[in-house]
């Protein structure tokens, strides 16, 4: 392979990788239970989200939950290959353990990409005119959204997400919990998600939860949650 098509190939792969939730990076063996490359550096998200913040958060928390799911999917006979959108729709046929893993390891595995250095972008094409067909408006979105995130008591995510009809809703879950867990209050595909475990935020926000939730809207990659949607629809 000459080096021109070489690059095609690699970046027609990476496309390929980004748009699939298989996870499946180029050049390496990812199961849909390993972590995948953070897609910008810790310091990608500052100041919004500070670089120890990311780096705990990323090589810690979330390692930490991809390596109990692991262990879990093993004592549970689970296929390494069975992709996590299957696994966590069926989550009460197995341990507590896999639900709380299996959640943090997906749900983290989404937040990464809904975030973008320097995003400030809004959404556009269909998944606005489905915001202001199912929300009202982009505004009401971000004010629901963050009132969900706000309220959630304790730890757990704020969700913009798909429900069954392919309608636009906005809620809340507890600790790893999300919307395509069969035991989940609110069901659905995820589009947007956001974390409120104090382990996303302490640092540098302490106790002020509400202004790390203002200042994260300006980090989302609205790119990536529309076509995300599309993807779903
Ligand atoms: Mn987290």
């Amino acid at each position: 392979m000459d080096r021109r098509k070489f690059i095609k190939h690699v970046s027609l792969a990476s496309m390929a990788a980004t748009a699939t939730s298989s996870l499946k990076a180029f050049g390496t063996d990812l199961s849909p239970f390993d972590q995948s490359p953070l897609p910008y550096d810790f310091k990608g998200l500052e100041p919004i989200i500070d670089a120890q913040t990311m780096e705990i958060h990323y090589s810690k928390h979330a390692a930490a939950y991809s390596t109990n799911l692991k262990d879990a999917a093993k004592a549970e006979n689970v296929a390494s290959g069975t992709s996590m959108e299957k696994l966590l729709g069926s989550i009460t046929r197995y341990s507590t353990k896999m639900r709380n893993n299996g959640g943090g390891h997906y749900n983290h595995e989404l937040f990464w990409k809904c975030m973008k250095p320097g995003a400030t972008t809004i959404p556009s094409g269909k998944l606005f005119e489905a915001i202001q067909k199912d929300l009202g408006s982009f505004e009401s979105l971000k004010t629901t959204f963050s009132d969900a995130a706000k309220s959630r008591f304790g730890s757990g995510w704020a969700w913009l997400y798909l429900d069954n009809n392919k309608k636009l809703q906005i809620g809340s879950t507890p600790n790893q919990d999300n919307p395509l867990m069969d035991v989940s209050d609110i069901k659905g595909f995820p589009l947007l998600g956001l974390d409120v475990w104090e382990h996303a935020y302490y640092l540098k926000y302490q106790n002020r939860r509400p202004e790390y939730i203002e200042n994260w809207w300006k980090l989302v990659n609205w790119e990536f949650v529309e076509n995300r949607y599309q993807s779903a629809l």
